[in-house]
């Protein structure tokens, strides 16, 4: 059962919709573990959504050229360079010889540095803020369960820009209008898989059912954990989190901050319920002390009309 109709859990959000005939929800669930940080998907994306360039300068912060999504990225490998943490188990494993025919399983790399590779994209939320928000019908969600922006409907207004809890979805500057992740549904309607999942030489990023994804990502959250990557969680996976679950989950080695991710996300809209019946309370009241005021004055007049009688 749901809490309102903004927030709380909802099994089924495209027939909520109207899709009477939706096949089951399809998402993505993104192992970033295998992720080699190659940028094959960010670079199908915009091959197959002849999404612009953004400019080859580099940050001059990292080996990351994008810096993150965007009206015209609409996948983003994010790259986390950093001194490797105290305590930490780092990927991958390998058997290192310690000498008298000993050997312990530890990370690759002696310079001291991790390097975390994540891609990140829409989040195809069960609650989407941005949907909600959406004041000319641009924004919908579609038989499949993805939140999708038509373009040529999108009158630039950009409210659902801050109503994104993840900071997902961005105008472009030359007309405004809001773009983002299709989930690519144009190629789900003829029966294909997404552009950036097809390019991904890892299978970090997976493609499929939601419920299938879900048992999947559990099982590799075991085995990384069994392998001493204790570490390892998923992130977005659960239909109890703050927007119902999101289209598009992680397996993450470490805190979603890390990444850049926001640890426990909210849809903006949770409250509008309310606020719309506290706004209905507050009109109710004028109106009627609008009335009371003349309708008191009429009463007085009235009483004293009939004491002089
Ligand atoms: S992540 Fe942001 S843009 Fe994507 S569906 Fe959720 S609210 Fe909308
Ligand atoms: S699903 Fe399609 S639109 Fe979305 S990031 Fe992947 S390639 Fe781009």
């Amino acid at each position: 059962m749901r809490d309102t109709l903004f927030s709380g859990p909802e099994p089924d959000p495209a027939r909520d919709a109207g899709h009477l005939d939706a096949p089951p929800r399809v998402g993505f669930f993104t192992d970033t573990s295998v992720c080699i940080g190659c940028k094959a998907c960010e670079v199908a994306c915009k091959e197959w959504n002849a999404l612009p360039e953004d400019g080859m300068a580099l940050t001059g912060m990292s080996y990351d050229n994008t810096g993150g999504l965007g009206a015209s990225t609409w996948r983003h490998v994010a790259f986390v360079e950093q001194p490797v943490p105290a305590g930490r188990t780092e990927l991958p494993l390998v058997e290192r010889d310690t000498g008298g025919g000993a050997t312990e399983r530890t990370g690759a790399d002696a310079s001291g540095m991790r390097w975390l590779m994540s891609s990140d994209v829409c989040k195809h939320c069960t609650h989407a803020a941005c949907l909600d928000v959406c004041p000319t019908g641009s924004l919908f969600r579609t038989e499949f369960g993805s939140v999708v922006v038509q373009e040529d409907i999108c009158n630039g207004c950009g409210v659902c820009v801050p109503a994104c809890p993840y900071g997902v979805i961005e105008q472009r500057p030359t007309d405004g209008r809001a773009f983002k992740c299709t989930l690519c549904y144009d190629r789900l309607g003829a029966g294909q898989e997404p552009a950036c999942a097809k390019a991904c030489p890892t299978e970090s990023i997976q493609f499929g059912p939601l419920d299938e994804l879900r048992e999947r990502a559990a099982l590799r959250v075991d085995q990384l954990h069994e392998a001493g990557v204790t570490e390892a969680r998923l992130y977005g996976h659960d239909p109890d989190n703050g927007v119902g679950g999101d289209g598009a989950f992680f397996l993450l080695l470490d805190e979603p901050e890390v990444y850049g991710l926001p640890p426990d996300p909210v849809v903006t809209t949770r409250d509008l319920g309310a606020m719309w019946r506290h706004a209905g309370t507050a009109a109710l009241s004028l109106v009627a002390g609008a009335a009371l005021s003349f309708a008191l004055p009429a009463l007085t007049r009235t009483t004293r009309t009939k004491g002089r009688r």
